[in-house]
């Protein structure tokens, strides 16, 4: 291990790499290849088998991944990762892994709007059910419970609302239940370790914050190494009986001498190797390089999202300002508990002029990027009714916290005078 450090900005600069074997390469080298040459056919064998790690194909792994995956298991404080090509690949696989067709699971209402449609949509016609409930009272996770429930899933720090997760509330439950939470921490990077809360399983859009810098789409699956999948044997089928598509295997047993790892481990050699959702070698160069100044960022991004905030709940054009800081009662006591450091990069305001001032805003901005992007260097800004939410009915659109002139703002890390300046010019216009 390169690193003995548990803090987060090491590591994510030193963890699971040092310098490459073959050239001593202080970057992480791009390996833009297919195919990895096997030393000998009994070499080849134990890499199938399983019983020694090694690369084979890059549909399935590749050593620039590899330190990816190392890099976001530590910072999220996990054991192993699977990074894959999108954050939507990455919600599939999390639940996908340890559901079959017929099992159902409990989500958050309180999720990204690709995810509710993965799951309400696509993967009902997989014969998978989701049972959405409303996080502000977590016992709505014990109530859908039954015994084909496989998991939890929920969201750190979710948009349009931006009330914090009852992490280690909903946790317990599934440690009761026998019931793993998968939380997606794509807003919450650095600011929160949902797995030190009691997740088993955390996922991230990669394409956010973990890149930074609005270049590429990728996902990345976690594996806290804590759940015992074994000690609920009959929840879990999936992973403690024999596997027809990998010669039997059952994963808890085959996967023992490595460690933790069956739940990621299957997802790799199972989901991966036959969906083919990978992240090329590129993407995750680039998602290393903006791990590496993760810390700092999200430092800068709550810094000026907290002024915004402040700023916008005084100005007479806007009614409501939606921010984890500004929040009172149970969902500040949340905020305050799950975020560290600051409350993320996120706001989002009502203008008192409805939908056409909701549009005539974003109109008139002039620096911030008009983008359904979230998690950018840049400041970007969208008006949910009328892009994101427009499918929706009114009262669907208000049930997800979206009314006619509420815009969500992604704050950038520019500085904060430039910021203030470009929304007060386009307050003034509306
Ligand atoms: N989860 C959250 C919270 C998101 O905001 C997004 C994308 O906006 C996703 C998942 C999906 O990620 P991707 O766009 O990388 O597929």
């Amino acid at each position: 291990m390169p690193t003995q450090s548990q803090n987060v900005e090491t590591l994510v600069l030193h963890a699971g790499y040092r310098a490459d074997p073959a050239t001593n390469s202080v970057a992480v080298p791009i390996y833009q290849t297919t195919s990895y040459q096997f030393n000998s056919t009994e070499h080849a064998a134990n890499l199938f088998a399983l019983k020694e790690l090694g690369n084979i194909y890059t549909r399935i792994m590749s050593p620039t991944q590899s330190v990816l995956e190392d890099r976001v298991a530590a910072m999220e404080g996990g054991v192993a990762a699977l990074a894959l090509a999108s954050g939507q690949a990455a919600s599939l696989f999390a639940v996908q892994n340890i559901c079959h067709a017929g099992d159902n699971f409990v989500s958050s209402t309180d999720i990204y709007g690709g995810t509710w449609n993965l799951f309400q949509n696509t993967m009902s016609t997989m014969g998978i059910e989701c049972r959405f409930v409303d996080p502000a009272d977590p016992e709505n996770f014990r109530r859908a419970t039954d015994a084909k429930t496989r998991c939890y899933y929920g969201e750190t720090l979710p948009n349009p609302k931006l009330a914090v997760f009852p992490i280690s509330e909903v946790a317990k439950i599934g440690d009761e239940l026998g019931v793993p939470l998968i939380m997606d921490n794509t807003a919450s990077p650095v600011l929160c370790q949902p797995i030190k809360h009691g997740a088993a399983i955390s996922m991230l859009s990669t394409t956010k914050y973990v890149g930074g810098h609005g270049t590429s789409i990728g996902g990345i699956i976690v594996d806290s190494g804590k759940f015992d999948w074994e000690k609920h044997a009959e929840r879990f089928p999936m992973l403690n009986t024999p596997d027809p598509s990998y010669h039997g295997a059952v994963w808890t047993e085959a996967v023992k001498p490595l460690g933790p790892i069956a739940y990621i481990l299957k997802a790799r050699v199972t989901l991966l190797r036959d969906i083919g959702a990978a992240m090329s070698p590129f993407n995750a160069f680039m998602f290393i390089q903006g791990l590496e100044t993760i810390a700092l960022r999200m430092r800068q991004h709550c810094a000026n999202a907290s002024a915004v905030a402040q700023h916008l709940s005084k100005h007479p054009k806007v009614i409501k300002t939606i921010f984890p800081g500004l929040m009172t009662g149970e969902v500040k006591r949340r905020a305050d508990t799950y975020l560290k450091g600051g409350y993320g990069g996120l706001v989002g305001f009502e203008l008192a002029g409805g939908a056409a001032a909701g549009r005539k805003f974003i109109e008139s901005l002039k620096m911030f990027y008009h983008v359904a992007n979230i998690g950018d260097v840049r400041s970007l800004a969208i008006h949910p009714a009328s892009t994101t939410h427009s499918q929706l009915t009114v009262e669907e659109q208000e049930k997800t916290g979206v009314t006619g002139g509420y815009v969500r703002l992604s704050v950038g890390i520019e500085h904060i005078d430039d910021i203030l300046a470009d929304l007060d010019q386009a307050l003034a216009a509306v």
